[in-house]
């Protein structure tokens, strides 16, 4: 991907009330504020239009309206939720290095100030969706409604659903399955978190692996991270054995390059599906 321009701000200053002592929400104290916006420049940098950047200016004014109308304890709080807010409501911001200073740190002694710095950004996963219990496309489709009313995520493409059979040896009933493009600011953990919180939603009860559900959200991909963990693996870990999984991808993502195999969602389809006539 064409590495993205920065828009700098630096030490922005803002009187507000954040802090854990209650003097300090009483009385107020100086933040100074930095971003490092990531967004593309080019087209601006081309046609020379404001319309086609980030307007410095007016993110000066929403970072100080958002840290005066809102109070938090800790600057690591006021930090996370001010990224958040940047990246929901700027167009073309991909992307936010934030660092909040307070000079007036209240510790009793002299200091420069301290300071709290994060990163956030806008990633791309992509999420299997499956349901073969009661009211299959009903499930599906609440799921994608709940994900597109949720601020912290765009969907950007859904699959049509297709039935298959199920898969991993447990007799049941036929699956309704599909996958999802999604553009998420939560972290690969807070994502899975969520999707389990709609899996919950939908009476989802974890009894037999692999076995009946009313609905499964698991994440296929996140950007080209690898993760190995007790809690999640990313890319899925057999994403690649999975008809139902490889043939909506084919459609949504046939580009999309697996990030450990590094074959094209479409190779990997048609792969599989050569093998299973071999084995036929
Ligand atoms: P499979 O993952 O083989 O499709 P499943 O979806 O039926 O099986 P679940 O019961 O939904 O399995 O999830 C079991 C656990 O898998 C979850 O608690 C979660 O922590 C873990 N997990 C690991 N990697 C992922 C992933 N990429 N997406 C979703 N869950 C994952
Ligand atoms: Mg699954
Ligand atoms: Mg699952």
């Amino acid at each position: 991907m064409e590495k993205l321009d920065k828009i700098e701000i630096r030490d922005l200053q803002i009187f507000a009330n954040h802090g854990v002592f209650e003097e300090e929400t009483a009385l107020g104290q100086k933040f100074l504020v930095s971003a490092t916006l990531y967004a593309s420049t080019r087209k601006a940098g081309e046609t020379d239009n404001l319309i086609d950047t980030i307007h410095y200016g007016q993110i000066c004014h929403v970072i100080r309206e958002f840290l005066i109308r809102n109070t938090f304890q800790l600057i690591e709080a006021a930090a996370e939720q001010l990224a958040k807010h940047l990246l929901v409501e700027t167009p073309r911001l991909e992307a936010v290095d934030l660092e909040i200073k307070k000079p007036w740190a209240p510790i009793g002694l002299p200091l420069e100030y301290v300071s709290v710095q994060i990163s956030r950004g806008w990633h791309t996963a992509y999420i299997s969706l499956g349901s073969n219990m009661g009211d299959k496309r009903m499930y599906l489709e609440d799921a994608v409604a709940t994900l597109e009313g949720d601020r912290c995520c765009q969907v950007l493409q859904v699959t049509d659903w297709m039935e298959t059979e199920p898969y991993g040896g447990v007799e049941q009933d036929n699956f309704l399955n599909g996958c999802m493009e999604l553009r998420t600011i939560y972290s690969p953990k807070k994502l899975l978190e969520t999707l389990q919180a709609i899996e919950s939603q939908a009476g989802r009860e974890r009894k037999i692996h692999w076995g009946p559900r009313t609905l499964d959200l698991d994440i296929l991909l996140y950007d080209d991270v690898i993760i190995d963990t007790k809690e999640l693996t990313v890319p899925h870990i057999d994403m690649h054995n999975r008809e139902f999984v490889l043939a909506p991808m084919a459609q949504l993502a046939p580009w999309r390059r697996h990030p450990l195999f590094h074959k094209t969602m479409k190779e990997l389809y048609e792969e599989l599906k050569q093998n299973e006539k071999r084995t036929v």
